[in-house]
């Protein structure tokens, strides 16, 4: 059997014989909405990319229902972290069935290094804990030097979060995780999860998105000056620029150079926009 709750063929027991064998009730406190559906997490393994030729750090694996999906389609190597404990029996059951290819590091995320394990190339892969999944996201996305150490990210948010990652200007969702991630990845809404595909359902539905980074920003700027003047354009996002912008100094002079009406307001600006602004405030400093 390969469809919900299946064993999944690699000889291992059903995800929700797993849950019971373990004494594995989901903990609220620790984000776990478990997936036992082997479609969906072999739906999600593939949307990684290239597996074989990549190791894959995975966040939060809980029992294990995507760590087996990568595993069996073919992952050279999967780290993964996981901060319950409770998981660490199941999952040396997985590292077992699949000889020098899971290594599991108990641990915060958030705190623990997995580098020192990882060849590159490297991709993210996770059903990410709602509690971190925006910070990890973030840090993620905005390393000390540019390449990171991943290729690409598919990591599962819940739809709102999602939305905001890939918006354009104009919508609601568009703000300053959207900017943070388009300036230097792609990204896409891969599909859609609905809340009974999880145990327990959560109140809202999630989404599997899928950033690929590119090797350079999209438009040249400073990655500090970037994020202050959206920080300031986005901290008061119903206001005009001339007046959300007015911490900058001489934000009407730099806005009529960076061709932006300085009457408009912050979800209207593209991020070329953005990048055009903050070089001008870059090169105004430099020259102070
Ligand atoms: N990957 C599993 C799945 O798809 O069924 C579980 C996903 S569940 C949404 C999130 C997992 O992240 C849980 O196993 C939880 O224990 C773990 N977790 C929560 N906070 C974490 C942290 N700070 N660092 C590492 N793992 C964490």
């Amino acid at each position: 059997m390969s469809g919900a709750g299946g064993s999944g063929g690699d000889g291992l027991p059903p995800l929700r014989e797993v849950i019971a064998t373990h004494g594995l009730a989901a903990r609220k406190s620790l984000g776990q909405n478990f997936l036992f559906d082997l479609n969906l997490t072999g739906r999600i393994a593939r949307r990684v990319g290239d597996l074989a030729g990549s190791d894959v750090l995975e966040i939060g694996p809980g029992p294990g229902g995507l760590t087996r999906a990568l595993l069996t389609e073919g992952a050279r190597k999967v780290v993964a972290i996981e901060r319950d404990a409770r998981c660490l029996p199941a999952l040396a059951e997985i590292a077992a069935a699949y000889p020098g290819r899971l290594e599991v590091i108990e641990g915060d995320a958030l705190g623990v290094d997995p580098l020192p394990l990882l060849t590159p190339p490297i991709r993210i892969a996770a059903n990410l804990p709602y509690n971190v999944g925006t910070e990890l996201l973030v840090r993620w996305l905005t390393p000390a030097v540019w390449p990171p150490f991943w290729e690409s990210m598919t990591l599962m948010f819940q739809r709102e979060v999602a939305e905001r990652i890939v918006a354009a200007p104009g919508s609601k969702a568009y703000g300053r995780l959207s900017l943070l991630a388009q300036w230097r990845c792609n990204a896409r809404i891969a599909f859609e999860i609905p809340a009974r595909a999880f145990t327990p359902a959560p109140k809202v539905t999630s989404a599997v998105v899928h950033l690929e980074r590119l090797a350079e920003p999209r438009f040249p700027a400073d990655a500090a000056v970037l994020s202050r003047v959206v920080a300031l354009a986005f901290g008061q996002r119903r206001k005009m620029l001339r007046a959300s912008l007015r911490p900058l100094g001489d934000a009407e002079t730099l806005l009529a150079a960076a061709g932006i009406p300085a009457t408009e307001r912050a979800e209207q600006v593209s991020l070329e926009g953005f990048c055009r602004l903050a070089r001008l405030v870059a090169e105004r400093d430099a020259s102070r």
